[in-house]
């Protein structure tokens, strides 16, 4: 068996794996798509000592820290299932699709989260070509710019009111007929003279020239009438989904979702830790989870010193 096994090939989980493999015991990485999410991104600029790197590059460099340890990797493995320990320090187990089994006295989950997406003609198309899901991450690169935030709840909000800063005129389009967010959030974003709140709208198409976007359709759903807006950005903010779905019913997880921990990364199961986008971590960032895999490694390596091997 491992002694830490993580889930997940992220900035988390190759964190973790890195930090675990340095305790000089055995370290197990089970991943999906190993490099996760940074590998659908374009520019990334806020990772702090690297002023600018792209997705695939972080992606590969991410894989290449990893393989200087002993680090049994199993990239293409998708976790189907976990089965708590029976007794105090025992072995977990995580099952896998492919029907395999691991044994592991310590896990970490690492398994990330995917933006909701629109599902409308365009967004596909023109991701990372003006459409983007990170207002933290591509705010800068549309100053000046017009864009769009879809999505009234706190992050559509707190995003438009972000990019008022940094962009000419934002549009906030919320599908209901009042926006979701705090009052006081509400508040703050009506205040700003560079921002228009449009309810009651759908989205019904990004549009392009080809290369990046120019604008969007929304339907008003009160008049049934379309309407054009012309922009270069649009953000989407509908929703940020743990990957967490194999989990409910066996760890603790938030009414989102997401998988509880406390400050050293540990989850309700005995043994079992969690780092990154897939838990109650505020704010979603690389150098966030990657952090955090720092410490549920060094969490899970204080628990495993007290608790004997079986
Ligand atoms: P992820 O990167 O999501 O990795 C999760 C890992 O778990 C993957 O290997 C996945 O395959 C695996 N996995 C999932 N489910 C299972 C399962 N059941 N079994 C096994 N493995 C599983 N952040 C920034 O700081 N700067 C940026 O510029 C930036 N730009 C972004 C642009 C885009 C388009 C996107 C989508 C995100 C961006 N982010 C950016 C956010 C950043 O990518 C995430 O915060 C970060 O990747 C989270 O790391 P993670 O390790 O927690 O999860």
């Amino acid at each position: 068996p491992f002694d830490v096994l993580v889930v997940g090939g992220g900035p988390a989980g190759a964190a973790a794996s890195i930090y675990a493999a340095r305790k000089g015991i055995r370290t197990g990485l089970a991943a999906e798509r190993f490099g996760g999410q940074v590998l659908d991104t374009m520019a990334i600029e806020n990772f702090v000592s690297v002023p600018y790197t792209e997705g695939p590059q972080f992606g590969a460099a991410l894989d290449n820290h990893v393989r200087q340890y002993d680090v049994d990797v199993m990239n293409l493995q998708r976790a189907a299932k976990l089965v708590p320990a029976t007794t105090e320090g025992g072995l977990v187990e995580v099952e896998l699709d492919s029907g395999a089994s691991l044994l592991a006295r310590t896990v970490i989950l690492s398994t990330g989260a995917r933006w909701r997406s629109m599902n409308v003609p365009g967004e596909t198309e023109y991701r990372n070509k003006g459409v983007t899901y990170c207002p933290h991450c591509d705010g800068p690169l549309f100053k000046g710019k017009r864009v769009a935030v879809i999505g009234g709840g706190n992050s559509g909000v707190e995003a438009a009111i972000d990019l008022a800063g940094v962009v000419a005129h934002v549009t906030l389009i919320e599908f209901d007929s009042v926006l979701r967010a705090d009052e006081v959030l509400q508040r703050k974003l009506r205040s700003l003279p560079n921002v228009d709140i449009v309810v009651s709208a759908a989205t019904t198409e990004v549009l392009g020239d080809g290369n990046k976007v120019t604008g969007l359709t929304y339907l008003d759903r009160t008049t049934e009438t379309s309407h054009t807006l012309e922009l270069e950005g649009v953000f989407v903010q509908i929703g940020l989904l743990p990957n967490t779905e194999w989990l409910a019913g066996t760890v603790e997880l938030s009414p989102r979702g997401e998988i509880v921990i406390d400050d050293r990364g540990q989850t309700s199961v005995p043994g079992v830790f969690a780092a990154g986008d897939c838990t109650t971590v505020p704010y979603k960032q690389i150098v966030v989870a990657a952090g955090a895999g720092a410490t549920a490694a060094l969490g899970a390596f204080d628990h495993l010193i007290r608790t004997s091997a079986p």
